[in-house]
């Protein structure tokens, strides 16, 4: 691997230009960092690519020599996809161009962004994009994965809101795919993760939403029961525009919250109405009805604060550990394992989310997305945070427990961009009875697994590295 990445290295830096870092450069240290603190890798070789051209010259170099690759737009894959030891990552992050068309309301966006940077393009027209809820997340990976957030409900995934896709094949290739050009393609990268090439560019519809309010509280440990039952309730008949997220955690010491609440678990409701305020407040205040009065609060916001409220809860380099699933029903043993649960949380950053889907995202057929499934409606993930790596096996082993008590109530199906690094053998289950057409579009465009470091989908005739 060594003496390929010195190759790869040399025959690049004749045309690459963008910038080419090896241990020995300036900047690497910080540039082989990824967001989770957990996992801590040494690539031979990151190739800062400025434009297409260099990301076909990188993987045709890489491809050549077969050496261990890694594409990377946010790093925030949370199994550590972005980076790997001794091999080439392929950097987006230079590439972070995002052109927005107000009247046709499409928005063309390069495959390094930033959610935020897709956010701040579109709102200068007035205009959103459905995405996620961090905004130092990368657009590709999520996107490709699915990408659920505050709009799902109202707009649909990120991936249902994809018109056609940019990208260079393991062959080094440009090559467009959208309804009619490469279909097979389009239908599998709109859910596939990076199986299938190096998106360089996204063409994407855009909605206007000129309101927004944004309603929380909080819920102390002995409302939690009671909570997540009207909340099942509640969600069945919701309107597309109420979406509902419930995290059970232990509640912050801010000034925000109420000093009993303090480092006690509780279950935090945020809420967004996205729509007209006054036909939103019955929803909210019936919604909060089980919140403590004094924590509860609600305000219209705008776009741009509701998308990065949530930045600062994840800090780069942390330590995090993931598990997550679906359920069709929220039973009353699973709601009690979930408030046994919230009383073990290890620490103040770990959280049980729970989301609703339904909506805008659950209309589309199963079978016209590679995207799991749409039609169980509870999305768990259990998300542990922390910065001692000494509590790495409490941390995990906390997870992993709480996911198998959970496990036996769940429906069959998870979502790859929740998934950890360890749960390959998931990976059919993600897909179902979409994993041999999936299987199909690898084989005819990746054949020889070039594209291995992701929720990988293996070609026919190998198995992934
Ligand atoms: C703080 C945080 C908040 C999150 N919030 C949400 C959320 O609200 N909704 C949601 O759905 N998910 C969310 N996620 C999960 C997120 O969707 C995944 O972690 C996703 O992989 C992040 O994308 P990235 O580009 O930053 O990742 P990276 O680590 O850069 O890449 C992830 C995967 O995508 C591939 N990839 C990256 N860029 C490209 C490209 N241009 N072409 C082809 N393949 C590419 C990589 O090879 C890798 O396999 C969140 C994650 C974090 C860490």
């Amino acid at each position: 691997m060594v003496e390929a990445i010195k190759e790869i290295h040399s025959s690049l830096r004749r045309r690459f230009k963008g910038d080419l870092l090896d241990p020995e450069s300036v900047g690497y240290e910080d540039g082989q960092a990824i967001w989770n603190g957990m996992v801590a890798k040494k690539p031979g070789l990151i190739a800062r690519c400025s434009n297409v051209a260099d990301i076909q010259a990188a993987v045709r170099a890489a491809s050549e020599h077969k050496v261990l690759t890694a594409v990377r737009c946010g790093g925030h894959s949370l199994a550590g996809f972005g980076t790997c030891d001794a091999g080439l990552v392929i950097d987006l992050s230079r590439m972070r161009q995002v052109t927005v068309d107000a009247e046709r309301r499409r928005a063309r966006f390069s495959g390094g962004c930033l959610l935020g940077s897709i956010d701040s393009e579109t709102q200068k027209a007035g205009l959103v994009f459905p995405s996620g809820v961090v905004s130092h997340t990368g657009a590709s990976g999520l996107v490709l994965g699915g990408g659920t957030g505050w709009l799902t409900r109202r707009f649909g995934l990120s991936c249902d809101n994809v018109e056609s896709f940019m990208l260079v094949t393991a062959n080094g290739e440009t090559l467009r795919s959208d309804s009619r050009e490469n279909a097979d393609l389009f239908w599998a990268l709109r859910g596939g993760g990076g199986n299938f090439g190096v998106v360089t560019e996204f063409e994407v519809k855009l909605h206007r939403l000129p309101e927004i309010t944004l309603a929380e509280g909080l819920s102390p440990e002995p409302h939690i029961r009671r909570l997540l039952k009207f909340w099942r309730e509640f969600m069945a008949d919701a309107p597309v525009e109420l979406k509902w997220n419930i995290d059970l955690r232990l509640a912050p010491h801010t000034e925000k919250t109420p000093a009993e609440h303090r480092s006690r678990p509780v279950a935090n409701s945020s809420l967004i109405w996205a729509g007209d305020p006054d036909a939103g407040n019955t929803y909210l205040r019936h919604a909060l009805a089980l919140c403590s009065p004094d924590s509860v609060n609600s305000q219209v916001v705008s776009f741009l604060y509701l998308q990065t409220m949530a930045d600062s809860s994840f800090p780069h380099g942390q330590r995090y550990y993931t598990k997550s699933g679906y359920f069709s029903n929220l039973d009353d043993t699973t709601i009690d394992r979930l408030a046994d649960a919230a009383a073990s949380i290890p620490s103040p950053q770990t959280q049980i989310e729970l989301a609703y889907l339904g909506g805008a995202a659950s209309e589309i057929p199963a079978g016209e997305t590679a995207f799991g499934d749409r039609s169980a409606p509870f999305i768990l993930n259990l998300l542990a945070n922390w910065s001692d790596l000494r509590a790495d096996a409490e941390h995990i082993s906390w997870i992993r427990a709480v996911f198998n008590g959970l496990r036996p109530a769940m429906k069959p199906g998870v979502y790859v961009n929740f998934m950890s690094g360890d749960e390959q053998n998931r990976v059919p289950e993600a897909y179902r009875e979409r994993w041999e057409r999936m299987v199909d579009v690898k084989t005819r465009y990746d054949p020889d697994n070039f594209f291995c470091l992701n929720q990988n989908v293996p070609p026919r005739k190998h198995s992934a590295k």
